[in-house]
């Protein structure tokens, strides 16, 4: 079986089409929306429509609890709270409900599926380092974990006795004896440094974990962000990938 993996596509709509269209001569399988759909963009709307379309997982990300008013804004930085408090305005019934409908998780063959870390998926921890990726492997049953949410592509690879191995995304064979924690990078938001779009493939035969980058129409997603008066940051580092 082929999957395709997304995450953090952050209401970017150009860079969600993009990147569908990129799946589609994959041919994958089944596609499977790891959270944070909404949030930062200017089309959260239909974002949310499209994942419903077309992904067959889709799970909840931080910014769909936060507009479903199952956590405050109140720990996020200003920008992506004057975001948070845009999108919640400009969400009508059918989007809430979309949301409303989202996993917190899912197990699915050898994989397990989350936004964040595996240890408390609702607490919404970040997996940077070996050290945080410890107890994310303590908690979950599967040998393969996917996530995104720091919008970092990574491989974290879990190691006995010792801390996991930590890489930077990158395509490759999971050894068959190993356990891993892959974070997908993200469609609508990367922060490593490329500002192309980025996404995974799991062929699960092979165990082969392909990162795909695809450049899309940032200058168009810019301009939607600046005419909906989105806070200038994060229309600013979606050219520079920060
Ligand atoms: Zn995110």
């Amino acid at each position: 079986m082929k999957y395709g993996l997304i995450s953090d596509i952050h209401a970017n709509l150009e860079a969600l089409t993009s990147v569908l269209s990129d799946l589609e001569k994959q041919r994958v399988d089944s596609i499977h929306c790891l959270g944070d759909v909404i949030g930062y963009g200017a089309d959260p709307e239909a974002c949310l429509k499209l994942i419903q379309q077309t992904c067959d997982t889709k799970l909840l990300g931080n910014h769909e609890y936060a507009a479903l008013g199952l956590q405050s804004v109140e720990q996020f930085n200003e920008a992506a709270k004057a975001a948070a408090e845009w999108t919640q305005q400009t969400l009508n019934e059918d989007a809430v409900a979309i949301m409303a409908d989202f996993d917190l998780d899912r197990a699915l063959d050898d994989m397990y599926l989350v936004h964040a870390s595996p240890f408390e998926p609702n607490r919404w921890h970040y997996v940077f380092a070996a050290e945080d990726a410890i107890r994310g492997f303590g908690q979950m049953k599967q040998d393969l974990g996917f996530f995104g949410h720091s919008h970092i592509p990574m491989i974290l690879r879990e190691r006995p006795d010792t801390l996991p191995h930590v890489r930077a995304g990158h395509t490759f064979a999971a050894d068959p004896e190993g356990r891993y924690l892959i974070n997908v990078g993200s469609v609508g938001q990367p922060r490593d440094n490329d500002p192309r779009a980025c996404y995974v493939v799991y062929e699960s035969d092979e165990r082969d974990i392909e990162f795909h980058r695809v450049e899309y129409d940032i200058a168009a997603a810019q301009r939607k962000m600046s005419k909906a008066s989105l806070p200038e940051t994060l229309i600013s580092r979606l050219s520079a990938g920060i």
